[in-house]
């Protein structure tokens, strides 16, 4: 190839491969953003952006790009109501949380959810089904599902189901002020490497200058090194907190480390747990980005790095770190570490706790006592960990709590000798927070087994449910006329194990309800003209987690 096209290619940046101009703004106002994309969340880094919508719901949302809608979910919990359009182009926008639908699309949901007699539902039109212009009215921006607020969770994806940060395709969002660097850590990363004398992990004092930038205080060190930060970024239009863009550093002038939030998939998206020290986040509930690669990370967010980060300080070389964050607006602060070697023959190390359970990453690990066994399937840790495993009673516990998780493990009770009356109930309880207060686990039964997969360590327990859940009416009561209300509403809540699921008919045909788990309010709009008859009698018949039912019945009348 001549050299003029080899030139060509490695100008070629990401910025450069998406279209400009070819996604709008979904609004009708600017863009500010609750959240940012690449986020780092609790097992996940955001898919997306959080655009905010004035504190409230109900505001207009248009179709990014010409196209035609290619799915539609409706669920509880994720993204709520959520409808995804396909672009001639290959991509795919998605906007979440929504709380109505436009017209036609509208139309086409209820008429699904009426057969299949549902709410949560998955659809997936055909390309001439529902086919948009860019603009056109698709729904009402929400707060539906594990939306903690109105807004708006917009993202693009690519042909491969590859979430793409939307701002490389020109959206555009305030942003005038540089990445807040919030703490600086070293980490000696083998037996031998330190850092001021000490073998474990050393927070540095960090000063900020005048001009944006930080100054570290001077550190000695030996052996292979790597560091963290704690790193957000605010805009010019809210005080929140949001991810930054680009990470880089560089050890004596030379570039050893980069990472950027352009583009990642759904199955990498865990590793975030690696990507940040977690142990440091479970204890401390913040997050420290590493700034280098950590043993068998998979992330792709990673660009171009040399020795993944890692410098290696020796008797005899110069010592400057630096380290370069900056948003997508290319504002950026800086730290500057200047690095004393100094080999220390008595390093302070820290002390191992006793623990009892040695976990070999490629092996699958079975602990077993009494009745309860636990179940650890391959890979299920970054590396070779040890736990404690105690098992009392009823009640397994395994620890630290602080370890990074990548697959569920499986905690199993046998219940046979539970009496036959009192297994109905039966479910599995995570023992949470300092009163140990019992969480409903997705329990799971299979003959004298009941069991529950978590990515979660800490203690779990069999617990029983013998309480049905509770149903209040909330705008109407048994007997009474109606005729003006645009919605029937009703309270549902099952405080032990939660709702499971629930079923409504009016003179024994189903109707629609919406439930929102986290008001527990269920709603039937009668705009679906489905209650017609004078007089109606509901029927409600709601059922917990473990199976214990509730039925509630009433008479309304309409005309
Ligand atoms: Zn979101």
């Amino acid at each position: 190839m001549p050299l003029f096209f080899c030139l060509f290619f490695i100008s070629l940046n990401a910025q450069d491969i998406y279209p400009k101009d070819y996604f709008k703004n979904p609004l009708d106002i600017d863009i500010v953003l609750s959240g940012s994309f690449g986020e780092l969340r609790s097992n996940h880094f955001h898919s997306g952006l959080d655009i905010k919508t004035q504190g409230r719901e109900g505001l207009n949302i248009y179709s990014s790009a010409d196209g035609y809608v290619s799915r539609i979910k409706l669920s509880h919990y994720g993204y709520g109501k959520a409808i995804y359009i396909t672009h001639p182009n290959g991509y795919t926008t998605v906007y979440g949380h929504l709380k109505d639908f436009s017209g036609e699309i509208e139309t086409y949901i209820k008429n699904k959810q009426y057969e299949k007699e549902t709410y949560e539902i998955e659809l997936f039109p055909t390309p001439t089904e529902l086919v948009l212009k860019q603009g056109d009215l698709i729904a009402l921006s929400g707060n539906t599902g594990g939306s903690g607020g109105p807004h708006l969770h917009f993202e693009i994806r690519d042909n491969e189901e590859r979430i793409i940060n939307p701002m490389l395709f020109g959206l555009t969002v305030k942003d005038s002020k540089s990445p807040e660097i919030d703490g600086f850590y070293a980490y000696p990363l083998n037996d031998t490497s330190h850092v001021n004398g000490f073998n474990s992990k050393q927070k540095i004092r960090l000063t900020k200058l005048k001009t944006g930038s930080y100054k570290a205080a001077n550190i000695t060190a030996y052996g292979q090194i790597g560091f963290g930060i704690e790193s957000t970024d605010q805009h010019d239009l809210a005080y929140n907190n949001n991810g930054v863009f680009k990470i880089e550093t560089t050890y004596n002038g030379v570039p050893n480390y980069k990472i950027n939030f352009e583009r990642f998939s759904f199955d990498e998206s865990k590793h975030i747990n690696q990507y940040i020290d977690f142990e440091h986040y479970y204890d401390k509930k913040k997050r420290i980005q590493k700034l280098y690669k950590d043993l068998n990370n998979p992330l792709s967010l990673y660009k171009s790095t040399l020795k993944d980060g890692i410098i290696n300080v020796t008797e005899n070389n110069a010592h400057i770190y630096k380290v370069n964050v900056s948003d997508y607006d290319g504002n950026s602060s800086e730290i500057s570490l200047n690095i004393t070697p100094e080999k220390s023959t008595n390093i302070i190390k820290e002390e191992i706790s006793k623990t009892n359970k040695f976990i070999k990453r490629d092996e699958i690990t079975e602990l077993k006592a009494n009745h309860i066994s636990v179940t650890i399937p391959k890979y299920t840790f970054y590396k070779d960990v040890t736990l404690d495993f105690k098992v009392s009673g009823d009640t397994v516990s395994i620890t630290p709590k602080n370890k990074a998780l990548t697959n569920y493990i499986t905690v199993s009770f046998d219940i046979s000798n539970y009496k036959d009356k009192d297994v109905d109930g039966l479910y599995i309880a995570e023992l949470v927070g300092w009163n140990k207060f019992p969480s409903y686990s997705s329990t799971k039964r299979i003959g004298d087994i009941i069991y529950t997969k978590t990515k979660t360590l800490g203690s779990y327990t069999v617990a029983f449910d013998k309480d049905k859940p509770s149903i209040t009416p909330l705008n109407f009561s048994d007997g009474k006329w109606i005729s003006n209300h645009k919605t029937l509403e009703l309270k549902i809540n099952d405080a032990t194990t939660g709702v499971g699921n629930y079923r409504a008919t009016v003179n024994g045909k189903f109707i629609l309800m919406e439930y929102d788990y986290k008001t527990k309010k269920l709603v039937h709009f009668f705009d679906d003209n489905k209650v017609t008859d004078t007089e109606n009698k509901l029927k409600l018949i709601v059922t917990d987690n473990v199976g214990n039912s509730s039925t509630f019945e009433a008479t309304f009348f309409r005309k």
